[in-house]
Parts: structure tokens; sequence; C-alpha cells
């Protein structure tokens, strides 16, 4: 840029670019082009009589705000008003925000107005600026330093909120001179150098109780996720709340900020690179459901064109992951995960979940971390994140003591509170912090995170669905075992996902054929037919984003009728503990019907949906809850392993509990053996039991060769 230039910044220019560019912004980016741009910058005096002009139109306003003092302390001012008052003035607070609005809030304050508030008295002037001068945060450079202008993000970060001195009132300690200075934006604490009196290069001290302080709280919010492509990494940047804006706004809001961007000089003084930050003149908290996909009348055409080829549920299986060999029925599922079921009201305000959570588990190299990268690169807002070392704020969301805030509580939001209304990939579920796997459960069901930590009460919105993966304990996994025996990954998180499949590398010829095939033609650089995706990535994701913000599909009476059957048929053959299907499957199985009906675009469920539905339920169950010796399913496999085994848990329980009672605290390894022995389960078994219970802390072992339990 021009150096004689350097105080004018091409926002209009940069946002002529951006669609959303509001009709006056054009106008003044006209304005712009036909201007001098060696203008020399407004005169004060002249800011302040066109500042006094258009506050005195305010009054009413201003008195609003008064009424409500200190909980209100700030006029808003709507940016195309100020346009309509003095295009110029608007030029002005663009380019020199910092004079201008100070200049405002001199104006403001100066009107003495009557307040019902002892302390000192402090209003603010408020800019709301129009879409078209919202700068994307990877965008934010150097040529915004000192600029006005917007932008948008989702809050990763929330610090308490401090005191800051705006006021320093310094004093000399050799002959007890004291200075007034008024403190710039940054972080550092401006001190005279010299003494105006002694004439001494001295220390001088701050007098806490003479200066004046205001509250601030940092932020860190990141590009939205909405926007981001293909595993791009989300841009970050720091905001400053100050006064009324502070203890607002939690991790996980999405906002947008009208403010100036600062710098914080480097703590090495030989250091050149500066940190930024933007001083926050307003904050809007935007309750943006779903995505943002920009979708024109043609592409709403194409949709609903789309929307009528009869396979279509073929097509979007074919494009997730076109480069991985089989796998369709999980494909399927994935397909529907998209798609979300319907969400609903009960009429105790309650809201029933319409996400559906996935798990693929299984032994390694079965491409699990493949396809959550596919799917996570179609959906309209995703997350992909490894449950082992994901980034400080983990899964769920945290409260530390953090160097962000000068060691003050900070709150962090993790990926499920930033992927709210959309999907988080997470692979190695089994490998996450036993933090988050706490909040987990609550994430899963009832769609928030609670936080209660050193006096800090927060709850988070996560309305994320769930797609996850796992890999077994100890190399490979084998059907004969419960899943929780063999996967990191406690019963009753495993419940809370609606489908579980099971993915395991078993030699077989066909599959073999296929996945060498598969993967060897990635290699030859030629581009194969089917490896492509039938429909175009974009058209996908603006499809799936449509059906999401437009479709809530209901239950009509026959698929009402199919379902109630499917579920009422397994209910009667169950017996008491055998469980072929719970009250939590049925409500699954719904969501994956309706997530049918959305694929297709249909507002009613139809029985193609419930088949789809019933089929890829039976499909999981077959797989990881079918009991080998009966042929039967049951629920408790997944959770507990086989009834058999179940049974024999049982008998050893009792054992043990019979050795060790009437007084005794424990008995020998040897007792326990032989009557279990004698009860038909032989000594591996019981060692087995033995071993589990010590891991799971429900047995211990004082002496070598003998065990007690655990109250
Ligand atoms: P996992 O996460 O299950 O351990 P990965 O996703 O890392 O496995 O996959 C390992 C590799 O094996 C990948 O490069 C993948 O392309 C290949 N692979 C495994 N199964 C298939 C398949 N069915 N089709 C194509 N490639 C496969
Ligand atoms: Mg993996």
């Amino acid at each position: 840029m021009d150096k004689t230039n350097k105080n004018k910044v091409d926002i209009k220019i940069k946002n002529n670019a951006d669609n959303t560019v509001d009709e006056f912004v054009k106008d003044k980016f006209r304005e712009a082009e036909g201007k001098n741009n060696f203008e020399e910058s407004m005169p004060d005096d002249k800011i302040k009589s066109l500042a006094e002009k258009f506050i005195s139109q305010k009054k009413d306003a201003i008195l609003d705000v008064a009424k409500d003092y200190p909980k209100k302390k700030s006029l808003l001012v709507d940016y195309s008003e100020l346009v309509k008052f003095n295009a110029e003035l608007c030029d002005e607070l663009i380019d020199f925000p910092d004079k201008v609005i100070k200049i405002f809030d001199g104006v403001v304050n100066a009107q003495n107005i009557p307040v019902n508030f002892g302390g000192e008295v402090r209003f603010h002037v408020r800019f709301a600026l129009p879409k078209g001068f919202t700068v994307k945060i990877r965008d934010v450079t150097s040529e915004y330093i000192d600029k006005f202008f917007g932008t948008d993000g989702v809050i990763t970060r929330v610090s308490d909120v401090l005191p800051k001195v705006y006021i320093g009132v310094f004093q000399c300690p050799i002959c007890g001179w004291k200075k007034e200075i008024e403190q710039e934006k940054t972080r550092k604490l401006i001190v005279p150098s010299v003494c105006g009196d002694c004439k001494k290069a001295v220390r001088f001290k701050l007098l806490p109780e003479e200066s004046k302080f205001i509250d601030i709280q940092r932020l860190e919010i990141q590009e939205p996720l909405e926007l981001l492509r293909g595993g791009e990494e989300a841009r970050k940047i720091e905001i400053w709340l100050t006064d009324d804006l502070t203890g607002k706004v939690l991790p996980g809001n999405i906002i947008n900020v009208a403010g100036v961007m600062k710098l914080i000089p480097p703590k090495d003084i030989n250091d050149a690179v500066y940190r930024k930050f933007i001083d926050a003149n307003n904050v809007n908290v935007v309750d943006r459901e779903f995505t943002e996909v920009d979708l024109s009348e043609d592409d709403i055409k194409k949709i609903k064109e789309f929307a009528k080829s009869p396979d279509i549920a073929r097509k979007f299986i074919d494009s997730i992951s076109p480069t991985i060999y089989g796998y369709r029925e999980i494909k399927e599922a994935l397909a529907l995960q998209l798609f979300g079921g319907s969400r609903f009201e009960l009429p105790d305000k309650t809201k029933t979940r319409g996400e559906t959570h996935l798990l693929l588990i299984g032994d390694p190299g079965v491409a699990k971390s493949k396809l959550l990268i596919g799917v996570s690169n179609i959906a309209p807002k995703s997350i992909y994140v490894s449950g082992k070392g994901t980034s400080a704020a983990g899964l769920t969301a945290t409260a530390e003591k953090d160097e962000f805030a000068e060691g003050a509580w900070v709150l962090k939001a993790g990926a499920l509170v930033l992927a709210s209304g959309g999907l988080a990939c997470i692979d190695e579920f089994d490998k996450m912090e036993s933090e988050d796997r706490a909040a987990m459960h609550e994430a899963l069901e009832q769609q928030t995170i609670s936080i209660a930590k050193a006096g800090i009460v927060a709850k988070f919105k996560s309305e994320t669905c769930v797609l996850a993966a796992a890999n077994p304990k100890f190399g490979r996994f084998s059907s004969e075992k419960a899943i929780s025996d063999q996967f990191d990954v406690p019963p009753t998180l495993l419940s809370r996902f609606d489908l579980i499949f099971p993915i395991r590398d078993v030699m077989d010829a066909s599959q073999d054929q296929g996945v060498a095939r598969y993967v060897l033609m990635a290699y030859t650089g030629k581009k194969e037919e089917h490896l492509i995706p039938q429909i175009d990535v974009e058209f996908v994701r603006k499809y799936i984003a449509y059906a999401r913000k437009n479709l809530n599909p209901v239950l009509g009476e026959a698929s009402q009728k199919k379902i109630e059957e499917f579920y009422l048929k397994l209910r009667q053959e169950s017996s008491g503990d055998v469980v072929q299907i719970t009250a939590r499957q049925l409500e699954g199985l719904i969501r994956l019907s309706c997530a049918s009906a959305k694929m297709r675009l249909k507002d009613v469920v139809e029985n193609e949906d419930v088949n789809r539905a019933i089929r890829l339920t039976t499909y999981s169950m077959n797989l990881i809850a079918r009991d080998k010796t009966t042929g039967k399913i049951d629920v408790d496999i997944i959770t507990h392993g086989p009834k058999e085994k179940r049974d024999k848990i049982r008998i050893m329980s009792d054992i043990l509990e019979g050795l060790t009672d009437n007084g005794k605290k424990h008995c020998m390894v040897e007792d326990f053996v032989k009557q279990a022995n004698e009860r038909g389960i032989n000594e591996k078994d019981a060692k087995n039991f033995i071993e589990n219970a010590k891991k799971e802390g429900r047995i211990f072992e004082p002496k070598n060769g003998q065990i007690g339990m655990i109250a």
C-alpha cells in the first residue's frame, strides 16, 4: 500500500468481491473511487459538531439506556443511519475509529444524563456494521491496524472478567509528584518515565485507589466450521471486550464483532513480531442454526429435481468415500446420519433428539479413519478430531487457569461445542481423556455439556451428531467377547450410540481382492470411473444443507404402525434376561426413518424409509448382539457379553460374596477357584474373572493368593 495512503483501508474494495455487500456499501464504494485518496482526515472539531448534531436526535434512545443504567450503558447506532446522516463521517469512523468513537463517547457523556446510580457513570456509543464490512478472520492482516471493521466467528475461549487500568494515577517515590495517564488499549501499562517535579528518572508507583479501572474480558474466536472446506484449519483471533460487553458470551456462541485491530507489543523488545487482537466496539450473538451454505434459486431447482431420482440412496452411498471398497451398509447409515432425523418439541417443552450417533469399531487398518475423514468432507458443517491428544480444550469443554487470562479462569470450548448443529467425527474414541468421557454421556443424550468447577458453572449447547471410531484394546477383536471388554468405551456410553458397526479384518477372498484393487488403483494415476464421486461433492453438501434446513419429516400412520409391529414382535420374543430390543433402539429406528425421508425430501416418512431403518438396525444388531449359541439377538451382549458368560459372572460374584461373608474380609484364591469348578466354571475363566474385577476395582488383593471384595 502507498505510504501516503497508509491510513485509508480498502475495506470497500475487498468487500466488493463478497456478494453480501449491502446496497449502500456499494454506493460508498463508488463514491470512494471518485474521491481523492490523499484527502486529509476530518478535523476533530468538525467531527465533534457532527456528533453533537447526530446525538441530539438520539435523546430518547439515550434516556432509554439511562433508565436501565448500569445494566445498559451503550447507545447503539446503526451504520446505515449514520450513512444517511453524513457519509463522510462514516468514512472517518472506518478509517480513524479510535478518534471518532472517543468523540462520540465524549459527546454522550457530556450531556450529564440523569441516572439512578451512585458510582461513576460512563456511557458508550456502539456501532452496528452492515454485513458488507465483514472481513474473514484469515484476512485480518496488518492493513487493518487501527481500522474499524466487522468479523464473525465461533468463540473458543472466554476469560474471566478482569479489571484493567484505564486511567492510571502514578506517583514519584522521591518527591510524591503525581501524574494521571490515560492508558492505551494494549496490555502494557504506560508509566511516566521522568518525574515532572524533581526531574529524576525513577520507577513510578501506580496508585490503584486513585486510578480508574474498567472491566475487560478476553475471547478467542475462530472461523465458523461451515466456512471451512476439507480439513482446512480454522484461523483464530483474539477479541477484547470492555465494560458492559463483558460477561455475556460463552464458548460455542457464534458472534459478530465490530471493532478495531490493535497490536500487543512483544515481551522481548528486540522482537519485531506483534500479536494482534480486535478491540470490540460492538458484539452480537448470532443464533445460527445448522448451516450457512448459500443456495441459489438454480441450486434449489437442481436439488428438487435430484430428489426425484428413484435410486437416490444408492447415489448418496456412492458419493461417500468412493475410494473405499465395500461397506455398503455402513455407508448407507453414514448417509442417513448426514441428513439427521426430525426434531420435535414435546408438550413438556423438552426436545427430542434428531441426531443419530454412530460408532465404528474394529481392527486396525480397515479404513475407519478414512471413512470418518470422507464423511467430514461432505458434511456441510463438521469437525474431525482424534480422541487422543485433541487440543487443550479436549472434546467437550473445560475450565482452566490460563496465561491467556493472566492466570485467571478461562472457559474453553471443545470439538463438540464448536460443531454444535453439525457433525463431529471423533477418531480414536477409545483414547479420549477421562474428563471428556464423563462429559460425553451428557453430550450424546441431553445435547448439552455442563461444567461445574471452582465455582464456575456453565452449560454449553452441543447439538452435535457424533461419528466415532474405536480400536480394540488388544490387537484384533473377537466376536466372542463383549464389546465393552475389548474396547475402552464404557457400557453406558456404548448404549448412547444408535448403531454400532464392527469391522473385522477377516481373510475373505472377495473382500481382499476388492480392497487390493481399490488401493492399487489409486496408485496407477488413472481416473477410474467408479472412484470418482458420482455427484459433485459441493452439490451433495448443498443438498444436505437444504434438506436439514427445510425438512422435519413426521411419521405417517402406516410407518408408525410398521415400526410398532417390529418393536412389539421383538419385545414379545424377549424374555426376562434376554432382551432383543429396548426403547432406546426404538427411538434410534425412528430417527433413521426420519433421516431417510429427509434424504428423499419427503415431509412424511414412508414404508421405504422404515424398511431402510429396520434393515440397517437389524444388520448392525446381527453383528454385535447375536448370541452364537441360541442364535437370538440379545442387546446385553453389547455391553456385558453373551448370556452364558453373564451367568458365569453372576455365579462367580455369588461365590466370592459367600466366601467373604460372615465377618471375613478376604478369602483364598484357591478356594474360590475350587468352588467355581464345582459349579462348572473352569480355572481359566475363574482366574480371568479375578483379573477383570481387579482391573475394574471391584476386588483387591491383600496378600498374594488372597482376594477380597471392595464394598
Ligand atoms: P483404521 O483407521 O481402521 O485403522 P485407516 O483408515 O487408517 O484404518 O486405513 C488404512 C489403509 O487401508 C488406508 O490407506 C485405506 O485406504 C486402506 N484400506 C483398508 N480397507 C480398505 C477398503 N475397504 N477399501 C480401500 N482401502 C482400504
Ligand atoms: Mg484409524
